[in-house]
């Protein structure tokens, strides 16, 4: 993997290793395929997993990314259960779009169900925003993505846009099953939720549901406040019907 102060087109940003997997992966792995520079960037260490050793799901989340073709995966301290969004916080943040200077940014949609991914999304937010004040000086020059796009967790909510990764699906699964501590069966490790068939299978239907919105087989689906700009609309709506 290349060095991880690169500029990249696509900057990731999630509270856990592998939330990127289960709602982005295959986006990531499109992109990347497609030539885009991508980065990964986790605000926390999964500190409080309940399976495997840190280490261990370190060089899963490592290998993870390397399946999906991201240039670096990166994670930064902030806390993991109790997720801290202080001002050291958001100058770390500011630091690491100003060094990346990603054109989008990925988050998490704030109205979620774990408050890491809440503030998260919040605080990936606001930097995003602040990492573009010139005023707000810091070791690097100032930069503001064009957009900040949000993905899908626990909630659904009705999608901006959303990502034909139907090429890219069987990439983003084998990255999920790159972290072998956290899902299928284990004997002496206790059942968690994601560990269970029946989440792989809901995110295989979640998959479906969202292709379907947009006439494909699998997608991702995306919320942004400013809506997409659209070029060619014909294009944008094959394969559907009314
Ligand atoms: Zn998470």
């Amino acid at each position: 993997m290349k060095k991880d102060n690169d500029k990249v087109d696509v900057l990731f940003f999630a509270a856990h290793a592998d939330d990127l997997e289960l709602s982005c992966g295959g986006t990531i792995a499109k992109f990347a395929k497609d030539g885009l520079r991508v980065g990964m960037v986790e605000l926390t260490r999964g500190e409080m997993g309940t399976r495997g050793t840190p280490q261990l799901r370190e060089r899963e989340a490592q290998n993870a990314a390397r399946i999906l073709g991201s240039r670096f995966r990166r994670h930064l301290d902030f806390g993991d259960g109790g997720l801290r969004t202080g001002r050291d916080e958001e100058l770390q943040l500011i630091e690491v779009i100003r060094r990346h200077r990603p054109s989008v940014i990925f988050a998490p949609w704030p109205d979620e169900r774990h408050p890491d991914h809440v503030r998260t999304g919040r605080i990936v937010t606001d930097a995003a925003f602040y990492a573009g004040l010139r005023s707000l000086e810091t070791d690097l020059p100032a930069h503001r993505p064009q957009v900040t796009a949000y993905y899908l967790q626990n909630y659904v909510v009705h999608p901006s846009f959303v990502v034909d990764v139907t090429d890219a699906w069987k990439t983003k699964m084998r990255a999920i099953q790159a972290f072998k501590s956290q899902f299928g069966a284990s004997k002496k490790d206790p059942t968690i939720f994601i560990s269970h068939p029946h989440f792989l299978e809901m995110i295989d239907a979640r998959g479906k549901h969202f292709g379907a919105l947009a006439g494909v087989q699998y997608g991702e689906a995306y919320v942004t406040k400013q809506p997409p700009r659209i070029d060619d609309v014909i294009a944008a709506y094959s394969g559907r019907e009314i």
